[in-house]
């Protein structure tokens, strides 16, 4: 067992300063002053420290994505140490453009490598194209058989997805949210934005005319340009959840557009950061020559969450709210994204410039002192 004495807890609503106890992997409890001693307790010294919930990243291609420019331009898949040394204890996988030399096989195997080397790793089913490729033959049976699958994504308004129609994606909502009560899992459709003008109205349309539930429905790369930034928070006033990537094209600094988006009033519960991270990013020179090639950045929403903090004026307790109690919320994962008596054992121990000094994943060590304990097993290899 393990206990953290003196934490100022984020969780991540401001609780106070407390010690916290962890054992077996969760939360067991968390007091004013716990008193305990004995030969196999770890008492960790929190003074001074501030403890948030292990961040979640709800879109990061773990497997790789990228390639379009070739096989060449295909970007490996992500080692354990790059998520951890961004605070992050829970990753959700997902296939980009390429499901045809990538699939969700592969994706399944190293979600579950993921988890056996320290953190929490979901899935999501599905990729670009309509209808989504799954590993069972149907949707329902991903979501109701595969226990990693939270969901599914598809691409909508991009010249690489399938266009799929108002119907197809109103009937992938229906046939997500029967899943979803069946497993008793999230069972959302994150929906990949791209660059075409017909934004996200599908979507709207499929809230505010056809009254499908908004909680269904996870639009991404939101933030890719005003007007559909606009749509967005039209999205989120009736309802429903938007993620803001924090690699990738925008229009605007991911902070910024979170306060864009509260001064238009959307609750800040309706808010999630994601990184997009190792998408594979293309540089080019003003002629369209490729100059190099590199994968979207895993450290982007803890950097975002800072600068809401010390340029946006957010409390750090609201800034924290978007990599860790909402993406919870929009993957219905009970267990995370959340400090209580109870959770799973994610933490991680800030010091006063928000840099991670420690991390554990459900209650194991995974960094101390800012140095990584546990790596991917091939990292050094
Ligand atoms: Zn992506």
């Amino acid at each position: 067992m393990k206990l953290v004495k003196n934490a100022n807890i984020l969780a991540p609503e401001a609780i106070g300063v407390r010690d916290m106890l962890v054992g077996g992997g969760k939360i067991l409890a968390i007091e004013p002053k716990i008193h305990l001693s004995g030969t196999d307790l770890e008492v960790i010294d929190a003074n001074g420290l501030t403890l948030v919930p292990g961040l979640i990243d709800q879109h990061v291609h773990v497997t790789g994505a990228g390639g379009q420019q070739g096989f060449a331009s295909m970007t490996p898949p992500v080692e354990l140490g790059a998520l951890v040394a961004c605070g992050t204890t829970t990753v959700v996988g997902l296939l980009g453009t390429d499901s045809t030399t990538r699939d969700l096989r592969s994706l399944y195997a190293k979600v579950r490598a993921l988890d056996q080397e320290g953190i929490t790793a979901y899935m999501l089913t599905g990729s670009f194209v309509y209808p989504p490729v799954t590993i069972t033959g149907t949707l329902r049976g991903d979501m109701l058989f595969i226990d990693k699958v939270l969901g599914c994504k598809i691409a909508i308004s991009d010249d690489r997805s399938s266009f799929p129609t108002a119907g197809e994606l109103a009937r992938l909502v229906a046939d997500l949210h029967v899943a979803g009560m069946l497993s008793g899992k999230g069972g959302i459709l994150h929906v990949h934005l791209g660059a075409l003008d017909t934004g996200m109205k599908v979507l709207l349309e499929l809230v505010e005319r056809y009254h499908l539930p908004a909680r269904r429905l996870s639009p991404t790369h939101v933030g890719r340009a005003p007007e559909l930034f606009d749509e967005a928070i039209r999205f989120a006033l009736a309802g429903g959840m938007i993620d803001i990537s924090t690699g990738g094209t925008r229009f605007d600094e991911p902070y910024k557009q979170v306060l864009l988006a509260l001064q238009r009033g959307v609750p800040i519960s309706r808010l999630t950061f994601s990184s997009d991270g190792n998408a594979g990013v293309v540089k080019r020179d003003a002629a369209g020559n490729v100059l190099d090639y590199h994968r979207a950045p895993l450290g982007k929403n803890l950097e975002q969450v800072i600068k809401l903090i010390t340029d946006g004026g957010l409390s750090p307790s609201d800034a924290f709210r978007l990599v860790t109690s909402n993406p919870a919320d929009n993957l219905s994962l009970s267990c995370k994204g959340r400090i209580f008596a109870g959770a799973d054992a994610d933490f991680c121990l800030f010091d006063e410039h928000f840099s991670p000094r420690h991390l554990f994943a459900r209650g194991e060590a995974i960094t101390r002192d800012g140095v990584i304990l546990k790596k991917g097993n091939f990292e050094n290899a």
